[in-house]
């Protein structure tokens, strides 16, 4: 598969009063033509801010990108203009956010939402662009999309909410489609519709995704591949069934403990113990060390790096190390 996207050593941080807090801290990861990564942990670890920073939506009042490239066909997406910007984002990347009432202008039609990408990246005329815009509302499963075009946001349920956003994020055939949490403020029947609608479109149009979920489940029926991310770091990564089948971070393997099993008798579900740490708590030594059950006192000494395993799979955690075995962040 071709390389479509490939950040290289992302950090992102946010300011607060006389505090700086390294929400993403040295992110590197690739994306290929056609290929679905997904970005899963917990809330406060990062994944949200990786997206944003991937599509310069950051909150420029507090947060700057401090560091890295994010390598788009070859150019350095955080070198560019506002100008080149307003070209790239909704044309070649887009973004499905987690809430579409809160994405979607309430004051402007459904249909104008729709339109205005196609008018402003596609230059189509309002005619041209009226027609297509029923064609998207038919393609991600609105009914009646004719008279539905004319309505507001507040006229329609959250699933065809959730349909229209996607609809805006397709308009003009992106190359690369972010969906941050994009059905977690669904119902789970509608969740379920949403999630195999996306997948349709872009296998249909062979678009890379990257997924944003703290749902494991989700990932493991969406996602050729998945990064955990746990502090701001990526602490897992490599192919979905891979991770499955052999987790190696102890994170991992919490979050995948904690996925409810028809099969099992519990009456309460397993969470990792302790909470994410704050962000602006000093590192140098695992992030994830205060909830490890296998912490030894290396693991306080100094932060592992990416330790890489078979296949790709790659680990931060001093458990994988080996003799032999590459780290990743010494070749970064
Ligand atoms: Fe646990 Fe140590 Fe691995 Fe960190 S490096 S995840 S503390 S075993």
């Amino acid at each position: 598969m071709n390389m479509l996207l490939s950040v290289r050593n992302l950090k992102t941080y946010y300011r607060s009063g006389s505090s700086v807090v390294p929400a993403v801290d040295g992110v590197s990861f690739h994306l290929r033509k056609g290929e679905v990564l997904g970005i899963v942990g917990e809330s406060g670890c990062g994944k949200s801010t990786v997206a944003r920073s991937l599509i310069n939506l950051l909150d420029k009042s507090n947060a700057r990108i401090e560091g890295g490239e994010v390598l788009f066909h070859g150019e350095d997406l955080m070198k560019q203009s506002r100008k080149a910007w307003s070209r790239i984002r909704g044309k070649k990347i887009s973004m499905i956010f987690q809430n579409p009432q809160s994405a979607l202008n309430p004051v402007y039609t459904v249909g104008d939402q729709i339109a205005e990408a196609l008018t402003v990246h596609q230059k189509m005329s309002r005619k041209e662009a009226r027609d297509r815009v029923v064609e998207l509302l038919k393609l991600v499963g609105i009914p009646e999309p004719e008279s539905r075009l004319t309505n507001y946001p507040h006229e329609m349920s959250g699933g065809m909410q959730q349909r229209a956003m996607i609809a805006i994020a397709l308009a003009c055939h992106p190359e690369i489609v972010i969906a941050d949490e994009p059905t977690t403020a669904l119902d789970v029947t509608i969740q379920a519709q949403i999630l195999a609608l996306m997948d349709r479109i872009r296998a249909q149009f062979q678009m890379g995704m990257i997924l944003i979920s703290h749902n494991m489940g989700i990932v493991a029926e969406m996602c050729d591949r998945i990064m955990v991310m746990y502090g701001g770091v990526v602490v897992e990564e490599g192919e979905t069934a891979a991770i499955f089948a052999a987790p190696s971070h102890p994170y991992t393997k919490g979050l995948l403990a904690s996925i409810p099993s028809l099969d099992e008798d519990r009456d309460t579900l397993y969470a990792i113990p302790g909470s994410v740490p704050r962000l602006t708590a000093p590192v140098g030594h695992c992030r994830f060390a205060g909830r490890c059950a296998y912490a030894k006192s290396k693991c306080w000494e100094s932060e592992p790096p990416l330790i890489e395993g078979e296949n790709g799979h790659r680990s931060r955690c001093w458990l994988m190390e080996a003799p032999d075995r590459g780290h990743d962040d010494e070749r970064e």
